[in-house]
């Protein structure tokens, strides 16, 4: 059954939400979906911002200063996809609970909102 599997996976990079680095030196005032942005110099960013991937369209922005607490640690890897680290939960609003590893969105089982099949 590889071939389901390869199906699947073909499926899954075309229609699965994949977040992806941009550095940038100032945070756009409107943030495209499915993108991070590191905030800062390349190597050195400062603060991570994405979309909410609810949908709710909440900024999310996230310290990675190491001393500041809560803090994150981004990581790009090949392709520019993402993982931060730790999870991300909004206390406001949605309150979506979240992963993002390597440019995909796990979800966490507590999280607040109503979430669609398929994604936990
Ligand atoms: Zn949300």
């Amino acid at each position: 059954m590889k071939w389901l599997a390869n199906l699947a996976r073909w499926f899954g990079d075309r229609f699965l939400p994949r977040y992806r680095a941009q550095f940038v030196e100032d945070l756009p005032d409107h943030l495209r979906k499915r993108r991070v942005y590191l905030v800062g110099e390349e190597g050195a960013a400062w603060q991570a911002a994405l979309l909410c991937p609810c949908g709710c369209e909440a900024h999310i922005q996230l310290s990675l200063v190491e001393k500041d607490d809560p803090s994150w640690r981004a990581t790009v890897h090949q392709g520019g996809l993402v993982t931060l680290h730790p999870s991300i939960w909004r206390i406001k609003g949605c309150r979506a609970h979240f992963f993002v590893r390597r440019g995909r969105i796990a979800w966490a089982r507590d999280s607040g909102i109503a979430l669609p099949t398929g994604h936990h």
